[in-house]
């Protein structure tokens, strides 16, 4: 039961969505395991005080991993909007929004400067308050779900979850054309700073069918990854004057 059944035909991405997903998440991966086997908290902790007592090791591991996903939110929230609003970091996460489709396939196409900044945000505060790598990999596998879930082309309702975590139908409000619907929904897997910093966004009517961005993505994988450091469309992309 598609959402869109004007979304099923190929949309000539699929291969620039795979490569965008194997460098992403390549690079999430790198730092997760980059992190557990040298201890990201050891190197922050001599810039920072000894946070990583703060860290409650002793609560059942289910209490820890809400915990976490409230904790990391506010990283990725940030991550998010940050780009979103800030002009010079539009252009890598121009690419995820660039789709003109939502399916599974899309859910990792990230440019991995975007993912690296997400993850960085996201994770930091975790490592830094001295949290085990079980609740990091719960987070990212929960991540994962969540995410592959809100890019499906798939007809479902969700009613209150929609409150409290991120769901297709406030995803696709997000991949928006229209800026003020757009510029909404920032939170990964739970809406909890959307609703404290007021960018939660859901309506009775449908999302709209034609999602994108106004300005042109290159088709090709490869031109996508250099897209961002082309240095004229710098400034100029996305309206930000709405
Ligand atoms: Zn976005």
């Amino acid at each position: 039961m598609p959402h869109e059944p004007l979304w099923l035909p190929p949309d000539g991405q699929i291969w620039a969505d795979i490569g965008h997903t194997l460098t992403s998440k390549g690079t999430v991966q790198a730092i997760l395991i980059f992190g557990g086997v040298i201890g990201l908290s050891e190197l922050i902790k001599p810039v920072s005080v000894p946070m990583d007592a703060l860290w409650p090791r002793e609560w059942p591991m289910a209490a820890q991993v809400v915990l976490g996903l409230v904790v990391a939110e506010f990283g990725l929230y940030w991550a998010h909007r940050v780009a979103h609003e800030w002009p010079p970091l539009w252009p890598y996460h121009a690419v995820h929004h660039s789709v003109k489709k939502l399916w599974i396939v899309n859910t990792g196409r990230f440019h991995f400067i975007d993912s690296l900044i997400s993850i960085v945000l996201g994770s930091g505060v975790l490592f830094a308050t001295g949290a085990p790598l079980e609740v990091i990999q719960w987070l990212s596998a929960i991540t994962a779900f969540i995410g592959m879930l809100t890019h499906c082309n798939v007809e479902m309702r969700f009613g209150v979850l929609s409150w409290v975590f991120n769901t297709p139908e406030l995803h696709r409000w997000h991949h928006s054309k229209d800026l003020s619907e757009g510029d909404k929904n920032y939170g990964e897997n739970v809406m909890l700073w959307d609703w404290i910093f007021f960018s939660h966004y859901n309506q009775k009517r449908r999302p709209p069918l034609d999602i994108g961005i106004k300005e042109e993505m290159p088709p090709r994988f490869l031109q996508q990854l250099k897209y961002p450091f082309t240095a004229e469309i710098r400034w100029k992309n996305k309206d930000f004057s709405q």
